[in-house]
């Protein structure tokens, strides 16, 4: 039997390099290994757990789809589908819910960051994220989750859950591992912390032409490019990162020569950088204009992938039912 793999990004707007590097290209990959089944959500029911705006969900949805196909996700080789559109997710998260430990929730990092972010936003949904995201893996009985490192916290709480449905109730769930990529932790381009969609001037989104790409990088913070020690975080070390993504590691052994040397020149730095992104996004970005035209085809791929993603959670959570005395 195929091993199963499930993935989702939360529909939050058009895809950045983070979501890129650190989930898509996994995706990518899993699906184009025969070994491998695979199933991608455009986690949208995950994006009720921070604020959100009615109208921007909807069409981010569609959003996030487009990028999918057109970085090359395929709906001949993978289900894709909206988490909203089988339900069966949040049933079984209720009935997950029902091994988890409220204090084990709140003690998450994960959930304290978003608390401190959006701190009149501490809702049910939130603190209930893990379980859903638990219940969308377990719903496939998924033993592969290509997303970024972030996500590990997660899906330590998948597995437990796992465990504990295991024991207690004789359900043969596996413990699902992450399947990490090159870019599982992709820096801000404010010298802090993570590339994400809710930080300002941190991201380049999958959509952003030439021009785009190198006023965010314009704006990355550097140094005077010279020191006896090259930086371990901050602004520098972040480029020096995207550098080893896009343009390899030995082209940042290279400037990090030049950092304890002659120095380096940021402006150069930053203009081979953006063109270096640019040319991997160009042809990600000609192919979503030709499928944005052909709404009927994204509708169609949308309406088959949330039909064969139901017939397969509908035969688990009706498991689970029987094997609580619920059915
Ligand atoms: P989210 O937008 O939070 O739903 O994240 C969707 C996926 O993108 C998850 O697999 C994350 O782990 C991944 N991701 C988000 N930001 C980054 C980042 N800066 N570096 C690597 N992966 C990321």
């Amino acid at each position: 039997m195929k091993k199963r793999v499930l993935s989702g990004i939360r529909a939050t707007g058009t895809l950045h390099l983070g979501n890129y590097l650190g989930a898509v290209k996994g995706m990518l990959e899993l699906q184009d290994n025969p070994d491998y089944e695979t199933l991608y959500m455009v986690a949208d029911v995950h994006t009720l757990t921070t604020p959100f705006d009615v109208e921007k969900l909807r069409a981010n949805r569609r959003e996030v789809v487009l990028d999918y196909l057109a970085a090359g996700l395929d709906p001949e080789k993978s289900v894709l589908f909206f988490q909203a559109d089988v339900p069966e997710h949040t049933e079984l998260a209720f009935y997950l819910s029902s091994v988890v430990n409220i204090a084990r929730m709140q003690h998450l990092p994960t959930f304290k960051d978003k608390v401190k972010q959006y701190p009149h936003h501490a809702t049910m949904a939130l603190l209930n994220y893990p379980i859903l995201m638990a219940a969308d893996i377990l719903a496939y009985k998924a033993g592969f989750v290509p997303v970024g490192i972030d996500q590990e916290p997660h899906l330590e709480v998948a597995r437990e859950i796992a465990r504990k449905m295991n024991e207690q109730y004789g359900m043969d769930f596996p413990e699902p591992q992450r399947f990490a990529t090159e870019g599982e932790y992709v820096p801000s381009l404010t010298g802090e912390g993570k590339m994400s969609k809710s930080v300002a001037g941190s991201y380049i989104n999958l959509t952003d032409g030439l021009d785009a790409i190198r006023d965010h990088l314009a704006s990355a913070p550097t140094d005077s490019g010279q020191g006896k020690v090259v930086p371990a975080t901050g602004g520098v070390a972040n480029l020096l990162t995207l550098v080893e993504l896009f343009q390899g590691e030995s082209q940042r052994k290279d400037y990090e020569k030049m950092y304890l040397g002659e120095g380096i020149h940021y402006q150069e730095l930053k203009e081979s950088l953006a063109q270096a992104i640019y040319k991997e996004l160009q042809p990600i970005q000609a192919k979503r204009t030709k499928l944005a035209a052909d709404q009927k085809y994204v509708d169609n791929v949308i309406a088959d992938g949330a039909k064969r993603a139901r017939a397969l959670a509908r035969q688990t959570v009706d498991e689970v039912k029987v094997k609580m005395g619920l059915g």
